[in-house]
């Protein structure tokens, strides 16, 4: 029962921009939520852009699936809390509608979607998923927003400097946390509600909350993040968080993006972070009529032997026993 590492055993157990990188910014991401292309020349038509996702999600669904190890340690423990929260209360899957696909790193006309679009009706609260600092701002592609920055658990923080957690959350219909200035923040405590804001206003785009989460070096460089889509750096804290995550909390649980892709530079994928590390996810449910037809499950992007990527590790634990 303990013989899984710490961290692995809780498994859900802007302010002014310059303004030159302003328009950057709101240039690169002006299509972030549509994935429509952009004004630039060049720039692929709608129909191409269409037939891309089509065709990768056809790749997604071929995708060989995890090769079949023996897992030698199972969660056996279903009421372990994670050290974060998941940051929904309830589990609609990922977006994908008319506009494109939610999914990380799914095509974008300016190379790929960084963080990952949580279905989910207009309203529907939004929690912090750690302790740490939060604070909200307003942009033209991301609408409303809120930044929860805080430490990444101990047992994933290799090196001689703890690493930080930037999670952003975008296109928000409300926020409860002050603009342009930081405060502490506890995990779970709600943050704002999701919303259609900035570029997800488009009658074709479903409501979703836009996820994204790098890991930076220190507090400080995290508190400078800036989500920049074009800003595709890495660090050296990034790379060692996703190899702990891999050995610590991945390969024990025969658990992974069929895509095989756990990060993007700087970027982690969400799920397979809030997977591991948060407490209580909900268990997986198509949305409500309005929404269903646009709702895809986690399963026809994840696959985990240890337990069912749609029901979370803890419903799979609790069916078990
Ligand atoms: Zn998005």
């Amino acid at each position: 029962m303990s013989s899984l590492p710490t961290f692995a055993r809780p498994l859900w157990s802007l302010g002014a921009f310059a303004s030159l990188a302003f328009a950057v910014h709101a240039l690169v991401a002006s299509s972030e939520a549509s994935g429509k292309p952009g004004r630039a020349e060049g720039r692929p038509a709608e129909d191409t852009q269409k037939a891309k996702h089509r065709e990768d999600l056809a790749k997604i669904g071929q995708a060989p699936r995890v090769p079949v190890e023996p897992i030698r340690r199972v969660v056996k423990r279903a009421t372990l809390k994670g050290p974060w929260a998941y940051v929904l209360p309830i589990d609609h899957g990922v977006r994908t509608d008319e506009s494109g696909h939610g999914y990380f790193r799914a095509p974008r006309f300016h190379g790929e979607h960084n963080g990952l679009d949580l279905l989910a009706p207009v309203g529907t609260p939004v929690f912090a998923a750690c302790n740490g600092m939060v604070s909200a701002g307003q942009s033209a592609s991301f609408g409303n927003w809120v930044r929860v920055v805080c430490p990444v658990p101990k047992s994933l923080a290799k090196g001689n400097q703890t690493p930080y957690a930037s999670i952003f959350y975008a296109h928000l219909s409300r926020t409860d946390v002050p603009f342009d200035s930081w405060t502490h923040v506890r995990k779970g405590a709600g943050i704002g509600t999701t919303g259609k804001t900035g570029n997800a206003r488009g009658d074709n785009i479903q409501p979703h909350l836009h996820l994204e989460l790098i890991i930076q070096s220190s507090q400080r460089a995290a508190l400078a993040e800036r989500h920049l889509g074009r800003d595709q750096s890495t660090v050296a804290a990034a790379e060692r968080f996703f190899d702990a995550l891999t050995a610590t909390c991945l390969a024990p649980n025969g658990f992974r993006a069929n895509s095989g892709r756990v990060g993007r530079a700087r970027r982690a994928d969400p799920f397979l972070v809030l997977t591991c590390l948060s407490s209580d996810k909900p268990e997986y449910h198509s949305a409500p009529s309005t929404l269903d037809s646009w709702s895809r499950p986690w399963s026809q992007l994840y696959s985990a032997q240890a337990f069912n990527v749609d029901a979370g590790p803890r419903a799979f634990l609790l069916a078990s026993r």
